[in-house]
């Protein structure tokens, strides 16, 4: 059975006060915790279906609050009756479920229901960033179903992924964009590039920082590159990094607008934008562009074409950064952290990476 609520309107705690009100009718359990023990879950609800032997057993009344274990569980039941030789003439479980699985495609997400799948909405767009399994409340609304509290299994502990979370008080006036669908790239291993399609719309890569507009599908690759062989040329040019290099190939569709990430903290300083360029590096050598817009943490360009691109920003003045600390566990017999401050720059904090995992 499963009880369709919204989060928060008292589903768990309606089907907890039904086991309360049928606890003398059937054996009522609620599963808590962790349920990575199917079969040890699975003997436990056999077990209280025969408490007190031949002739006393009584159907069980339990409680789920994760859906995803639900096939695995009546599998491993039905196997386990089987086991033991259990005949019986009244049901052994009934499952009482508050949570359902799904499926997000596209960036549409669809519910599975009876075998079939039937389109939802979404209560929040940023949450469909990934087509993957989710489970999600379903609940209904004037405009239909909604999955409400969608989460990606697979990604436990940093689910909702909401963009970077930076509170720097210094350039709180600096225009910044918004809305942008967060998406996470595919990649193979961490130096190998990134791919990305995405339908019309506006999205942010989280891994990179990378933003884009397209009016189209579009598939995109695209990866790190190295700032090493263009230091020279910026610096006699007077220009220095301001964020990742990013080598980006269009490989299918067209984009409206690319936005490169960058470190720079431009607090109330008026002229920012005149000391902010993009190099450009091609086949035939490297150019330093304009930039149609600087925002607080992303430079625009409209109508990119690409090749290797990353923001540049003047030298020979003071200019401050926005900083992560990266803090690691290294895995020795005593708590030894590694602590690193870093620009705010993916391609840095993957390399900070890739150095620790070398390190353990
Ligand atoms: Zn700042």
């Amino acid at each position: 059975m499963n009880l369709l609520h919204q989060p928060g309107s008292g589903g768990t705690t309606l089907a907890k006060q039904v086991l309360w009100d049928m606890r003398k009718t059937l054996r009522c359990a609620v599963l808590t915790g962790a349920t990575s023990d199917i079969t040890a879950i699975a003997k436990q609800v056999i077990h209280l279906f025969t408490a007190g032997g031949q002739g006393q057993q009584n159907t069980v009344l339990l409680l789920l609050e994760d859906e995803r274990i639900l096939e695995n569980l009546q599998d491993a039941i039905i196997k386990e009756i089987a086991e033991r030789n259990i005949t019986t003439h009244m049901p052994v479980v009934i499952i009482l479920n508050c949570v359902l699985n799904g499926v997000v495609r596209q960036h549409r997400v669809f519910a599975r229901v009876d075998g079939k799948e039937i389109e939802v909405c979404a209560e929040q767009r940023r949450k469909v960033w990934k087509s993957e399994d989710v489970c999600f409340y379903l609940g209904f609304t004037i405009r239909g179903p909604v999955a409400y509290g969608i989460q990606y299994p697979s990604h436990h502990g940093h689910v909702f992924y909401s963009g970077p979370v930076r509170s720097c008080t210094t350039c709180a006036n600096v225009m910044e964009s918004t809305n942008w669908v967060q998406v996470e790239p595919v990649a193979i291993t961490k130096e190998a590039p990134m791919f990305s399609t995405s339908p019309p719309g506006r999205y942010e890569c989280r891994v990179s920082g990378l933003r884009w507009v397209c009016k189209d599908h579009v598939s995109l690759q695209y990866q790190f590159s190295s700032w090493e062989p263009h230091r020279a040329m910026m610096k006699s040019l007077g220009y220095k990094q301001g964020g990742p290099l990013l080598d980006v190939t269009v490989i299918s569709g067209e984009l409206e607008e690319v936005q490169l990430p960058h470190f720079a903290c431009f607090g109330d300083d008026p002229s920012f934008k005149e000391k902010v360029r993009v190099l450009h590096v091609e086949d035939c050598g490297v150019s330093i562009e304009q930039v149609d817009e600087v925002t607080r943490f992303h430079v625009k360009i409209l109508h990119p074409s690409f090749s290797p691109k990353g923001v540049l920003v003047r030298s020979g003045f003071p200019v401050k950064a926005h900083c992560d600390l990266l803090l690691y566990q290294a895995k020795t017999a005593f708590l030894t952290l590694h602590a690193y401050l870093v620009p705010c720059d993916s391609s840095v904090e993957q390399n900070v990476q890739v150095g620790e995992d070398i390190g353990n």
